[in-house]
């Protein structure tokens, strides 16, 4: 197999589970030695072993400023160079049950703690990053895991929308700003949405009925199927290979075409 990240060191937010550990996984499997963190320390440091020798766990919560400084101090201590940072650790606000999140009725309490994580911790990991890969000249990728809801409007979920929009924008801002500042390092952002991972479990339930659901989560989608975390994976890769190198402050849809159109797509030339 051709080995697209050889030689990179890359360091994975909320690498225990779901897409992170899948991107951890493909890093690994393409040559980089990865840095897989987490809050869930026994899960990832189980997922990181598994992996072998081209991988190590280090507690990081993102929303922590200097748990992110020694995080990248223990990176270059170690390895010289950070080439790869995902900020894909995130959450929906949905994990303790379904509560309401619609802009009428969501606490300030819950908007916030959304916010701390999906933004607050991007935007400290790309500021840690674009400091520690200044500091060690190191030629650098950063990819941002925003989402589907970043695009469109969730009135259901209208933090983790509104977080996942401010990822889509800080991400142009921090490519930009390093272009400007003559960096080598690019910032992209991945959009997925309805990717299979424990992220659904509180949403999908138990029981007889969670079939039902999950064909009714899907059934908007052109490919009326889950993705894969496999499947996110796959573009990380690329994005963080120096295939990329003239992208910079794209954003890429991985949605089974749900983006392509809406729910009000005329289903014949006659409805145009
Ligand atoms: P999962 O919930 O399966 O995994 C997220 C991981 O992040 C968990 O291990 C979680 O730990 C960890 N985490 C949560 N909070 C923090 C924190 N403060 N610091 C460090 N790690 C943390 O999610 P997915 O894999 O589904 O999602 C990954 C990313 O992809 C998220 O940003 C999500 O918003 C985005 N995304 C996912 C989609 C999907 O359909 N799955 C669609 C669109 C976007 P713990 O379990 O202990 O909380």
């Amino acid at each position: 197999m051709m080995k697209r990240l050889e030689g990179k060191t890359a360091l994975v937010t909320g690498a225990a589970r779901g897409i992170g550990s899948a991107i951890a996984t493909a890093f690994v499997e393409n040559g980089a030695f990865v840095y897989l963190t987490d809050i869930d320390d026994a899960l990832g440091q189980e997922m990181a072993a598994s992996l072998g020798e081209q991988a190590r766990y280090l507690h990081l919560d993102v929303r922590d400023e200097g748990q992110w400084q020694s995080v990248m101090a223990q990176i270059i201590e170690e390895c010289a160079v950070l080439n790869v940072l995902v900020n894909n650790a995130g959450i929906t606000g949905f994990e303790e049950g379904c509560f309401v999140h619609d802009p009428e009725h969501a606490s300030l309490m819950d908007w916030h703690a959304v916010h701390r994580t999906n933004l607050d911790g991007v935007f400290l990991g790309c500021k840690q990053a674009i400091q520690a890969m200044r500091r060690s000249a190191s030629v650098g990728a950063i990819i941002n895991i925003s989402s589907r809801s970043g695009l469109v409007g969730i009135p259901a979920a209208a933090a983790y929308a509104s977080s996942k929009a401010a990822v889509r924008n800080h991400t142009k801002t921090v490519a930009l700003y390093c272009a400007e500042q003559g960096l080598p390092i690019r910032c992209n952002s991945i959009h997925p949405a309805a990717i299979l991972t424990p992220m659904w479990e509180p949403m999908l339930g138990e029981g007889p009925e969670r079939e039902i659901r999950m064909r009714e989560f899907v059934q908007d989608c052109p490919m009326r199927r889950f993705g894969r975390p496999e499947e996110v994976a796959a573009v990380a890769v690329m994005l963080a290979s120096d295939e990329a190198a003239y992208m910079n402050g794209s954003e890429l849809n991985i949605d089974g075409g749900i983006l392509a159109g809406t729910v009000a797509t005329p289903k014949t030339a006659s409805e145009t």
